[in-house]
């Protein structure tokens, strides 16, 4: 997942081995290794700044245990603050209302509508009766794209095909949600190639009116720095709940799992690995910060 990045925190470990004691110097040289390393994975220079300052405090504080070498303690307290600056433990999405409704947000080609489908299968799992609601008007392709993907899951998919008023469609599908006894209604929504003014109002105006218990922002994480830049100007505008990562089984270098917690001060909840639906990932901190350090 993150080849690159694990590969020069690893060498940036190294540099310690050997050495039998923690000293200003040698951590000095680590931890800036850590800091390039951060850098070049497009983590925010910021975030990069801030972490590998605490871990240098943080090993410079503790005292080396006879059976751990300082090696080990670095890479220790580097899991720990990497852990901590992706939020520290796992958080759920809210699933509450009649229906309880849940709002997918982000730009075109994010993985949006694929993820509506991996989240109708995950909420499927867990014994739900689960609705989804086709809201990408501009993108014709995207109800068909969900029909099919509700098709394979054995999800129903809530469409008006004939209709360009989002918000009535999403009006329609509570009504018919209600009557049909789905208790779970995910709604994915139109996204631009860029932030345009038009599609945050579309998106505001959808969860003004449908209260959604939970309003995730879907971004790719290939996108790096500018998927946090993104992720900000979503959340000034519609302050969403929570981030769900996709593609991180491509060569992405990790940036935007490391810092958008931190920037946005939102959690990410889900991340998606792949194009299958059962692709995707409840999002733990710990497990992350384990993979980054390989
Ligand atoms: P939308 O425009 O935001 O609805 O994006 P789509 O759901 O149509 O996804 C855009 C493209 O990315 C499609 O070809 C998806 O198959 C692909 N995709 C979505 N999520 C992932 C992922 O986690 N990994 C990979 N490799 N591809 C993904």
């Amino acid at each position: 997942m993150f080849d690159n990045l694990s590969l020069k925190l690893d060498r940036a470990f190294k540099t310690l081995k050997g050495t039998g004691t923690i000293t200003e110097i040698n951590v000095a040289t680590t931890v800036k290794e850590i800091r390039r390393a951060l850098i070049d994975a497009d983590v925010n220079y910021k975030v990069a700044k801030e972490v590998t300052d605490t871990i240098k405090t943080e090993a410079l504080g503790r005292d080396v245990l006879i059976s751990v070498s300082p090696g080990q303690l670095l890479i220790k307290i580097t899991q720990e603050e990497l852990t901590k600056l992706m939020g520290g433990k796992k958080e759920d999405i809210k699933i509450s209302g009649d229906p309880a409704v849940i709002l997918i947000s982000g730009l075109q080609g994010s993985g949006k509508t694929t993820f509506t489908g991996k989240l109708g299968a995950h909420l499927k799992k867990q014994g739900r009766q689960v609705l989804l609601v086709a809201c990408d008007i501009y993108r014709p392709a995207a109800i068909d794209q969900l029909k099919v993907l509700g098709g394979q899951i054995g999800v129903e998919v809530y469409a008006e095909p004939e209709n360009k008023n989002a918000l009535e469609i999403a009006t329609n599908a509570i009504a018919y949600a209600k009557k049909t006894g789905k208790k779970t209604v995910v709604v994915d929504t139109a996204g631009r190639l860029a932030v345009d003014d038009v599609m945050m109002k579309e998106i505001e105006a959808l969860k003004k009116a449908l209260n959604p218990s939970e309003t995730l922002f879907v971004v790719d994480s290939m996108t790096g720095q500018d998927a946090v830049n993104t992720a900000k100007t979503f959340d000034e505008r519609l302050n969403f709940d929570g981030v769900v990562l996709t593609k991180l089984d491509g060569d992405t270098r990790g940036g935007a799992a490391i810092s958008i917690r931190h920037v946005v001060n939102k959690p990410i909840k889900f991340i998606s690995t792949g194009e299958k639906m059962e692709d995707l990932d409840v999002f733990h901190p710990d497990r992350m910060a384990q993979r980054i350090l390989g």
